[in-house]
């Protein structure tokens, strides 16, 4: 599907100009989804964010992200927001090649090397780190939803990006949506993420990448880190290429629709 998605993008843009995923104008490059001037501000964001890793997470040695997401729609939007927007919503699909490879990037510089800025070719060598890479799937109803899981369409790109093998280690069986539940339905809901048949074997002994998109409480990671250490992990860390900015929103409050905790 990743595959496919780059050859229509490809075959799209001789037909169509390619666009600016945020602002819209015309551009004459269509490696990246961003313009020149969008693309500054994004690492303008990034740079902000100050992607050191955190270990915050409970159940996670290290988180990495690129910048901050800001849920609510209110004032200007920033780069990463409609980027998570657009991620969220299946549209462009030239933002998940683009995030993958940020975060392949970050992960390379603190797992290998620190002092370059890795090219493509030195990403293979994230392979040595880490044996599988596994996200964090939607629930069936947002699936239906929205038709394309994004934490799935990021774990494609770092595992072709890597060589890393991609593994599907979770089946998520709630039919709500986070925002639609108490606190404590929360927690129970979250229980509904279960490892899937045969997963165990995968996972013994393994250094996992736990792949999520917008990471908030940190508490759907925490729980599906819970299952993959009770599995027999040797290692965990997650990537996801946003963290929402500032205090966690309390239930009630304006959530978009398509979050986690
Ligand atoms: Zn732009």
């Amino acid at each position: 599907m990743y595959g496919m998605m780059k050859a229509l993008n490809r075959m799209a843009s001789l037909v169509f100009p390619p666009r600016c995923a945020v602002c819209g104008s015309v551009m004459a490059e269509r490696d990246s989804p961003l313009c020149g001037r969008c693309m500054e501000r994004w690492l303008a964001e990034c740079a902000e964010y100050d992607g050191s890793p955190k270990a915050d997470i409970e159940g996670v040695k290290r988180s990495y992200h690129l910048a901050f997401y800001t849920p609510s729609r209110m004032g200007e939007r920033t780069v990463a927001d409609t980027l998570a927007y657009s991620m969220k919503s299946g549209g462009s699909g030239s933002v998940y090649p683009f995030l993958a490879r940020q975060m392949c990037q970050r992960l390379y510089m603190s797992a290998v090397d620190g002092r370059c800025e890795p090219k493509d070719e030195d990403l293979r060598r994230l392979a040595g780190f880490f044996d599988i890479v596994a996200y964090i799937p939607r629930s069936r109803k947002n699936a239906l939803r929205f038709g394309v899981d994004q934490s799935g369409m990021l774990a494609r790109g770092i595992s072709e990006l890597t060589g890393i093998p991609a593994a599907r280690l979770f089946v998520n069986a709630s039919d709500k949506t986070q925002h639609e539940l108490t606190e404590e339905e929360r927690r129970e809901n979250m229980s509904k993420l279960r490892l899937r048949k045969g997963a165990e074997d995968e996972i013994l002994g393994a250094r996992v990448i736990l792949i999520d998109d917008i990471v908030t409480t940190g508490a759907t990671v925490s729980s599906a880190a819970s299952l993959v250490a009770s599995a027999g992990a040797s290692e965990i860390i997650l990537t996801a290429p946003f963290r929402t900015r500032g205090k966690v929103q309390k239930h009630g409050e304006k959530r978009d629709p398509s979050e986690r905790a």
